[in-house]
């Protein structure tokens, strides 16, 4: 339902949950983040069903801070309200956050053969086990590979734990924007969550995989040649 991330100087953890809020009107049944500290490498995973409030909480013992990460509001479609099916899901290098619904994930399930590799009973941890098994090393090829079988709508935001400086995005149908200033890069599911970052945003082109970096953003089509997009103003007294 909600998609965030951030990857700069500042501290993610509450730049994240704030995000998150600003989206709250859109309703959510459950709230979840992702984090990396690029120095250690290290990935914090924190998800429950409640409120991002609830959240917050889970989110207060952290101590360390990171600067990059990735968050989630979820509207269940498919798996049942529970801590578990809340995104971010992790699957072996990846982890990752999703809007939309995959209608074919039973079929991959099957094709691919990844019923040990499952933990919930969504349609989007179907995909985190669809990237690993295609990510040796080389996210754009991964990501390339897996977005061929994918049938329905989906934001799909990526983290791999390998890489833990840039964010990755892909969206057929469900929205993707970005922006960036002198503290970092974040993209969101809907331009109210950028806040205060910004006074100008892009739409991520479909089919297109954006790398969020410390201090830019990059746009590849599936042929990995470099993409444009446009920046738009953000009127923000309208
Ligand atoms: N289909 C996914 C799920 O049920 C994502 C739903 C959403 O967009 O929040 O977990």
């Amino acid at each position: 339902c909600g998609i965030v991330g951030y990857n700069g100087k500042n501290s993610v953890t509450d730049l994240l949950l704030d995000s998150l809020e600003l989206l709250e009107y859109r309703g959510y049944d459950s709230a979840g983040l992702a984090t990396m500290n690029a120095n250690t490498g290290k990935v914090k995973l924190r998800k429950c069903a409640g409120r991002v409030k609830d959240l917050r909480k889970i989110c207060a013992k952290d101590k360390k801070i990171s600067t990059c990460g990735i968050g989630h509001t979820r509207w269940a479609t498919h798996g049942g309200v529970s801590d578990l099916n809340a995104h971010p899901h992790r699957v072996g290098d990846v982890l990752l956050v999703h809007n939309g619904i995959v209608e074919n994930y039973e079929e991959l399930k099957d094709h691919f053969m990844l019923h040990k590799d499952l933990k919930s009973q969504t349609d989007t941890e179907v995909v985190a086990a669809v990237l690993n098994r295609f990510y040796q090393g080389d996210p754009h090829e991964a990501i390339r590979k897996t977005v061929k079988y994918l049938k329905g709508t989906f934001a799909l935001v990526i983290m791999f734990t390998d890489q833990p400086d840039v964010i990755y995005a892909i969206r057929n149908v469900s929205p993707i924007v970005a922006a960036y200033n002198d503290n970092g890069t974040m993209l969101a599911s809907d331009v109210v969550a950028l806040g205060a970052t910004a006074d100008k945003y892009m739409v991520v082109p479909e089919y297109v995989i954006m790398e969020l970096h410390k201090d830019e953003i990059k746009l590849f089509d599936l042929n990995d040649k470099p993409v444009e997009a446009d920046m738009i103003d953000i009127d923000w007294d309208t």
